[in-house]
């Protein structure tokens, strides 16, 4: 998928702030970021959005969680608290259609959401 921003991320030609990454997911940077850590967990695999990934690969849909948790972890947000959010269909504000999970913390984080 030449085209996809993400995938592009993924296979090195769109430079990102890598934090982390296995053979599986990529994870960098937001490059808008709405809290003081934002890190965009990607798996390598396309899929468009968490229901297509889930209904692909379920397995790859724990990948995905579990390297979040370690993300959070890693940039020191695990004890404060975090939000993992993956937004799906343009009506949550999907804009990249490759599947990410938003890792967010840093601060104190309301809800609902805005
Ligand atoms: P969503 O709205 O859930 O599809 O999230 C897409 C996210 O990707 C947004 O938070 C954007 O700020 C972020 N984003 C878009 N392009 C890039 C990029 N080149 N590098 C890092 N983050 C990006
Ligand atoms: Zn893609």
């Amino acid at each position: 998928m030449a085209e996809c921003l993400f995938c592009r991320v993924v296979a090195g030609t769109l430079p990102a702030t890598v934090v982390h990454q296995t053979d599986r997911v990529v994870a960098f940077r937001d490059i808008a970021p709405q809290a003081p850590t934002h890190v965009l967990v990607v798996p390598r695999d396309h899929h468009p959005d968490a229901a297509a990934m889930v209904a692909a690969d379920p397995e790859l849909a724990g990948v995905v969680l579990a390297e979040a948790a370690r993300v959070a972890e890693q940039e020191g947000i695990d004890r404060t608290g975090y939000r993992i959010v993956l937004n799906t269909g343009p009506g949550a504000g999907q804009t990249v259609f490759h599947v990410h999970a938003h890792v967010l913390g840093g601060r104190p984080l309301g809800w609902p959401p805005g």
